[in-house]
């Protein structure tokens, strides 16, 4: 159950394929996680391919704390999936852990997921009423199951009938004894890239390639972005080959909006738009559409600071550094009950006096999505000296869950679901409080957008209206 006051991305994954059987991909997977951090504290893990052996190291913790230096150098392959989690589906223990990995009569393959299975019990049921075991709750041992059960069938065809058989968000690396393979929902919902390494004698010309939840990760390993995998896409990479195919006919874009607002790096590509750009479209937009006269506008760190940038800019206020964050408190601080996530959020945030004293504050924070964060940043801006506080939010309210692989708190602790933004407002202790419409967020992501067409994203968490049904979706 999500207990913090941010809504929590699930999973990071990352893939490396050297064609040259000597090189080392499973160092790269180490940085590639490092890189991708951010999308999950909770546990991570490597598998790698070594002389067609599939190995593997997984715990819990960060990245740094499961991998040392002896470790990684103990893991050699010259292909290899990665994978940093923070738990939805299943609980958080180190049999949910990622990869996941199956040694089986006709081979071995490990498997990395980012997303939820929407499907995912039924298809365990049945798979344990056909005799199959499972080793956790995780609905990502369900995917690896299904492919161990179709691999008679060939390769291709293993991936293509479990990608039919299963629902919900999924973005997908997969090791096998000689190939790394990437697949995406038909409604892309979770991000998936496609970069190179160098140039080689690997198809392509490359000398590797490279799948990754995020660019940011690309870059980190000295690699190229090539492309994303399109929704509904398979990307099959062997040491002569690079196959590519799209298994669904019905795919309808739906990439998940809050990837822009808050869960990816600002340094990174999703789906080819830029991320720090489009947050500072979003400051743009909420200046244009909810402006106060005010003497200083600042951002709560780290994503709403490139929407109080461009707030700035398009309302000509003053843009300043007015809150600092502690770096060593990350996004999974557990704070078990109300008391303790009021406390960490003066561990958190603290604000910089001088710089607010006496003035009219803007400040632009990325989501409200309890109020605990809010309300604090309100008082101790406040307490500060500050003569007005208005608070401004680059994204429209959350007022339903998330089924796609984002950790929401339950429907009646989202506070926007119980309260009018006035009500808010006023239980926040602000002198306003505006969120960016939802017009406005979908023309922050893609400037020629408009809410009357299609828009090719997922804005289920703030209009109920969801890519993919869900049954019972009142949980
Ligand atoms: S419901 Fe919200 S958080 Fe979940 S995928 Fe859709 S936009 Fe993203």
């Amino acid at each position: 159950m999500n207990t913090s006051d941010k809504l929590n991305e699930e999973c990071g994954v990352f893939g490396v394929f050297f064609s040259d059987p000597k090189k080392d991909a499973s160092s790269l997977v180490y940085y590639g996680l490092f890189s991708l951090q951010h999308r999950g504290q909770e546990s991570a893990g490597i598998a790698a391919l070594h002389e067609n052996a599939i190995e593997y190291r997984k715990g819990m913790g960060l990245v740094g704390e499961v991998f040392t230096q002896e470790v990684i150098s103990s893991l050699k392959g010259s292909a290899a999936i990665g994978h940093v989690r923070y738990s939805t589906s299943g609980g958080s223990c180190p049999e949910n852990a990622q990869p996941f990995v199956s040694h089986f009569k006709l081979g071995s393959i490990a498997v990395a997921h980012n997303g939820t299975l929407t499907n995912a019990d039924v298809v365990r049921e049945l798979l344990e009423d056909a005799g199959v075991g499972f080793t956790s709750s995780s609905d990502s041992e369900v995917i690896i199951n299904l492919i161990a059960k179709n691999y008679k069938k060939g390769l291709e065809k293993a991936l293509t009938d479990t990608i039919k058989f299963i629902k919900g968000s999924y973005a997908l690396t997969v090791l096998t004894e000689d190939a790394l393979v990437g697949a995406r929902d038909p409604n892309g919902i979770r991000p998936l890239c496609l970069g190179k390494l160098g140039s080689g004698h690997g198809p392509g010309g490359a000398a590797g390639w490279i799948l990754a939840s995020e660019s940011c990760a690309i870059d980190a390993v000295g690699g190229e972005f090539v492309r994303d995998v399109e929704p509904g896409e398979v990307v099959i990479i062997t040491k002569d080959d690079l196959l590519s195919f799209t298994f669904s006919e019905k795919t309808r874009r739906a990439v998940c909006s809050f990837e822009y607002v808050y869960f990816a790096r600002p340094d990174s590509l999703i789906d080819s738009v830029d991320v720090y750009g489009a947050r500072i479209r979003a400051g743009e937009i909420l200046g244009r559409e909810s402006a106060v006269s005010a003497d200083l506008v600042i951002g709560v760190p780290d994503s709403g600071v490139p929407a109080a940038i461009g707030y700035g800019r398009a309302t000509g206020t003053p843009y300043g550094l007015g809150i600092v964050k502690s770096k060593y408190v990350g996004r999974t601080f557990i704070a078990p009950d109300q008391g303790s996530r009021e406390r960490a959020v003066s561990v958190k945030h603290n604000v910089i006096g001088s710089e607010v004293r006496g003035k009219r504050v803007v400040i632009i924070d990325d989501s409200i999505v309890r109020g605990t964060t809010s309300r604090r940043l309100v008082s101790i801006l406040k307490t500060a000296g500050a003569k007005e506080v208005h608070m401004r939010i680059c994204s429209p309210p959350v007022r339903f869950p998330c089924y796609f692989g984002i950790d929401t708190p339950h429907r009646k602790d989202l506070i926007s679901n119980m309260n009018s933004v006035a009500e808010l407002c006023a239980s926040l202790g602000a002198d306003s409080l505006a969120f960016i419409s939802v017009e406005g967020l979908l023309e922050s992501i893609d400037p020629g957008s408009s809410r009357s067409e299609y828009s090719g994203y997922c804005l289920g968490c703030f209009t109920g209206e969801y890519p993919i049904p869900v049954a019972g979706e009142d949980r």
